[in-house]
């Protein structure tokens, strides 16, 4: 694997790929890999004959600075992990490199969808998503990127700005992977303590309890609210949002019948947020 860290040394590297009309595949990570990176990377290798990590932490998708100056930084351990999956590339650049004019962003249009539910807790969050992937991705050209459906709201607002700027790459999204306990991986479960990321569970079979009860019969909202009051009675536990949306527009919907739903939750679990999400027709 050849680690770039300029985007002169990317531009060139990436040239004789396309001199050669080689299939570029993309997988954008802030670092401190996982199994749910590995599993992309894994797609993107599959599927491409280039594969590109990049890991940057980009101050801009920051809402919190605490979160950001605590955010886990692992890169010799993460250069092991890319080189196990045959990685290509490792795009690593400063922040300077991504940001020569500063980090005062512009208005991108994303149809409003960085600005409900996740975006409402953290405002400005996928404005910063989304100016770092453009960016990105017009300075790769990927043929394809791969996000997870962990972050599913992020899987919506990208192919949202793919498609308002006539970005190139095609977006593949993968699916959760799981600690063994049913917690979705996260670099931020490691700051849990162990005995809560063990019976982390608890998120992950709520959503399924919802689904099954709502595939019977049931009302999603009646549901939903149970729900939210038996997670908020957990130790150290309180519900940022749990809501059931259409998996294209992410408005909120009650009635299955209306096409795809999802159910959307953040819960806050000894002071970490946790996202999942599960489908639910
Ligand atoms: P991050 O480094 O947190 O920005 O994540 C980089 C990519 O990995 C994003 O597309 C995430 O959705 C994806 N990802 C993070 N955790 C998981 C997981 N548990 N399963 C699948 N994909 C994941």
């Amino acid at each position: 694997m050849i680690v770039l860290k300029s985007i002169s040394s990317l531009q060139n590297a990436l040239a004789k790929a396309r001199a050669k009309d080689l299939k570029i595949g993309f997988v954008p990570t802030m670092g401190a890999l996982h199994k749910g990176h590995i599993s992309l990377l894994e797609r993107c290798r599959d599927q491409n004959s280039i594969c590109i990590c990049s890991i940057f932490v980009n101050p801009t998708q920051f809402d919190d600075q605490k979160d950001l100056d605590n955010y886990p930084i692992t890169i010799d351990e993460d250069k092991k992990l890319l080189e196990k999956v045959n990685c290509s590339y490792l795009f690593l650049p400063s922040t300077e490199e991504i940001y020569p004019n500063g980090t005062l962003l512009g208005n991108l249009n994303l149809d409003g969808l960085d600005k409900i539910i996740e975006g409402e807790s953290r405002p400005g969050h996928f404005q910063g998503v989304a100016h770092v992937l453009h960016r990105f991705f017009e300075l790769i050209q990927p043929h394809k990127a791969y996000f997870g459906q962990k972050d599913f709201q992020q899987t919506v607002v990208v192919k949202t700005l793919v498609n308002n700027y006539h970005l190139k790459p095609e977006i593949i999204v993968c699916p959760i992977v799981r600690e063994k306990s049913g917690l979705a991986f996260s670099s931020r479960n490691e700051r849990l303590p162990k005995k809560a990321r063990d019976n982390g569970g608890f998120i992950f079979e709520t959503l399924q309890e919802i689904k099954y009860r709502a595939l019977n019969g049931e009302s999603l909202r009646n549901l939903i609210s149970e729900k939210i009051d038996f997670l908020n009675t957990k130790e150290q536990t309180k519900v940022d949002y749990l809501i059931s949306v259409n998996t294209t527009n992410l408005q909120e919907v009650d009635d299955l019948k209306k096409g795809e739903t999802v159910l959307l939750t953040v819960v806050e679990h000894y002071g970490v947020r946790l996202l999942d999400n599960l489908i639910i027709n």
